[in-house]
């Protein structure tokens, strides 16, 4: 049994204050971590406060990026040495925003899911395909391929700690979200390109979510498919009570 993940992503949104008053509606929560990992990707400059407001409540801490090096001369950058320095657990890898607007690749995205697997965070690595690749019916190709690209020379049990967020992209920020059994599609044709390249156990152990227009009105039918296994969520995060939802609906 693989235990399901539901990760908001917040993007460039929220000051400190505004991350604080989420947090008092969020703590009270009772959320069984024994059933779900619950994580709040914030931006960087809210997350020691998020760390030391989530001790000891069942919410995990994570960034939206990180460099794959692990210090030097890269301006505006911060490493994976320093998020794991201040309590961080898990990074969002290769975003489709940060491979549109940061020249982010399928090399980068490879560099920093080992550097961040070095370090023992969890790397929550993004795929997906633009609306033109879907139109052409490339979607399973073009996903497979960053699939296989992102996971290059990691070993069995690097896999299976690394959890795939597939995002189509034209269902991100849009409020269309694919039908259940689209994204349940191509999620199962990740876990098969998992199962081809590292085998069977690191293939069915592997978390993959679905993201893109995720919110508590759909979040239930998505998790209700065999292969999709939590989801990343961009607008519905923001709000402590239906990112509240989204994880009370795996439980
Ligand atoms: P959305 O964003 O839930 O607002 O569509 C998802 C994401 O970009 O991770």
């Amino acid at each position: 049994m693989r235990k399901p993940v539901i990760a908001g992503n917040w993007k460039m949104f929220k000051t400190v204050e505004e991350a604080h008053d989420f947090w008092n509606a969020a703590s009270s929560a009772t959320i069984d971590a024994s059933k779900v990992d619950a994580v709040i990707c914030a931006p960087f400059l809210q997350l020691p406060a998020l760390v030391e407001a989530a001790k000891g409540s069942s919410i995990h801490i994570g960034a939206q990026n990180m460099h794959q090096e692990k210090e030097g001369a890269f301006t505006g950058e911060i490493s994976g040495d320093m998020l794991k320095d201040v309590g961080v657990t898990h990074v969002v890898i290769g975003h489709s925003e940060r491979r549109q607007y940061f020249n982010e690749t399928d090399e980068t995205v490879n560099l920093k899911t080992k550097a961040a697997l070095d370090l023992g965070l969890t790397p929550i690595v993004c795929v997906g395909e633009s609306l033109e690749q879907r139109e052409a019916g490339e979607t399973e190709t073009v996903v497979s391929k960053q699939v296989a690209e992102a996971f290059e020379g990691l070993t069995e049990s690097e896999v299976e700690k690394t959890v795939v967020a597939y995002e189509p992209i034209w269902a991100i920020g849009t409020g269309k979200t694919a039908t259940a059994d689209d994204a349940n599609q191509v999620c199962q044709a990740i876990r098969e390109t998992l199962l081809d390249l590292h085998g069977e156990e690191a293939a069915n152990a592997t978390r993959i979510l679905y993201g893109g227009s995720v919110k508590p009105a759909n979040i239930e039918e998505l998790l209700g498919k065999d292969d999709i296994d939590g989801a990343l969520v961009g607008g519905a995060s923001l709000e402590a009570d239906s990112f509240l939802q989204l994880v009370e609906a795996t439980q």
